[in-house]
């Protein structure tokens, strides 16, 4: 027995899957205790964009840290979080004409939900949320309200109020028009529906299974919660910072939300930030109200400014990332073509293949790691292997982990 089994709790989850002991991480590739190497379609569930110990983000932050700066701040001003706030402003808002205040939560993608939720109520008075049929928004009560996953729910422990799940773009199979019901809702004073303070929702389900809305649906969204003057959270906590090509997934879509959520791999080098992003006149937060002791995590804050500095000064990554997702979209549709039961998603380098037998995607992904190659499987069944390498791949890694993938399915 190894002390990860006598000592760590049992909630342990993803070291079940990969039974061995990491220790080296360089780009693309981990390697366990005895150097056996493990190419990464796993990316820290988008927490890793830039891949493992990125040289370009890790001399800026050892540069910071053998020169005795401030590491942690709460949310005092620090020359490293100025910097930040500066570089996102340049590179990440204007060239978008996105005018948002930055608020900086603790430091994980639960955190920046939690707060999104706690201001939408602040402001309209409103108690109830709206959220999507397999939505993953974290693991804190309030996100967790507006998760689907019922086992994660069930964890919770005491009843989770205060949400109601609508039916995600697709869910009835294109059966009935967008929003049929939804719109009935609102409007019918007799639907039993209080009127919501937001809505929350993710333009590519990472968890809930890489389910995919169409730009049309998105749109169609912020228009109804406009004439509803209901206010329009986007999660980017896993598809944002390049995960779908631009830094923000709803780009493409044509749509502003009032508010965003971002974590995962805004901090650039695997540490924990979070930001939340509000329409200015939604600042109505006073000092404070929603506090957290490492809000100020400075590393963090010095490889996020690295990260938008070599990647998002122009438009080479995005291309990059849709280039190379719609390699694995062709990879995945060969598949499918002699594979009966598996259907190819995705969009930008957040990709899946689903299964109709759900047993057979955790087989795939087991023989996947027997071949060192470490995909999860996601989805309300765990029916989706899940194929997110770093936006950074190199060519040759991607078609090498490609073959292996193709080689675990025929398995
Ligand atoms: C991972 C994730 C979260 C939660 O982030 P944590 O840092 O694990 O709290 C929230 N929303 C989405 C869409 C995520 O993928």
């Amino acid at each position: 027995m190894t002390v990860f089994e006598t000592l760590e709790s049992e909630v342990r989850s993803y070291c079940r899957s990969w039974p061995v002991v990491f220790d080296k991480a360089v780009g693309s590739w981990l390697y366990d205790e005895k150097q056996k190497p493990y190419l990464d379609f796993f990316a820290g569930a988008g927490a890793l964009n830039y891949g493992h110990n990125n040289p370009l983000l890790k001399q800026p932050l050892i540069d910071y840290l053998s020169s005795d700066r401030v590491v942690h701040s709460l949310d005092m001003s620090t020359a490293a979080k100025g910097a930040f706030l500066e570089t996102f402003a340049e590179l990440v808002l204007n060239p978008r004409e996105l005018d948002y205040k930055v608020q900086f939560p603790g430091p994980t993608g639960t955190n920046s939900v939690e707060s999104a939720l706690k201001l939408a109520r602040k402001i309209t008075g409103r108690e109830s949320v709206v959220n999507f049929t397999n939505a993953f928004h974290g693991m804190t009560l309030g996100a967790l309200s507006v998760s689907g996953d019922s086992m994660k729910r069930g964890g919770a422990g005491i009843p989770l109020v205060h949400a109601t799940p609508m039916p995600y773009d697709n869910y009835f199979d294109r059966q009935y028009p967008d929003f049929l019901y939804f719109e009935r809702l609102l409007e019918d004073g007799g639907s039993g529906l209080n009127k919501p303070a937001a809505v929350i929702v993710e333009t590519v389900q990472g968890e809930g299974g890489i389910n995919v809305a169409r730009f049309e649906w998105l749109k169609g969204l912020a228009e109804l919660c406009r004439k509803h003057e209901i206010l329009l959270i986007v999660d980017d906590v896993q598809m944002g910072c390049g995960r779908t090509g631009p830094f923000f997934s709803f780009e493409p879509a044509g749509i502003t939300p009032d508010i965003v959520c971002l974590s995962k791999s805004i901090g650039g080098y695997g540490l924990p930030m979070a930001l939340t992003l509000l329409r200015p006149h939604l600042d109505v937060w006073n000092p404070g109200e929603h506090n957290g002791t490492f809000r100020g995590n400075n590393p963090a804050f010095v490889t996020a400014k690295a990260a938008l500095d070599n990647y998002w000064a122009d438009d080479a990554l995005e291309k990059g990332v849709l280039a190379k997702g719609e390699q694995i979209g062709r990879a995945l549709q060969e598949i499918t073509e002699v594979v009966p039961g598996t259907t190819a998603k995705g969009r930008g380098l957040a990709r899946g293949l689903s299964f109709a037998d759900s047993k057979r995607a955790g087989a795939v992904a087991r023989a996947a790691f027997h071949r060192g190659l470490l995909v999860e499987t996601s989805g309300p069944d765990n029916e989706v292997v899940k194929l997110m390498p770093p936006l950074t791949i190199r060519e040759e890694d991607l078609a090498h982990g490609l073959q292996l993938f193709a080689d675990a399915v025929r398995a």
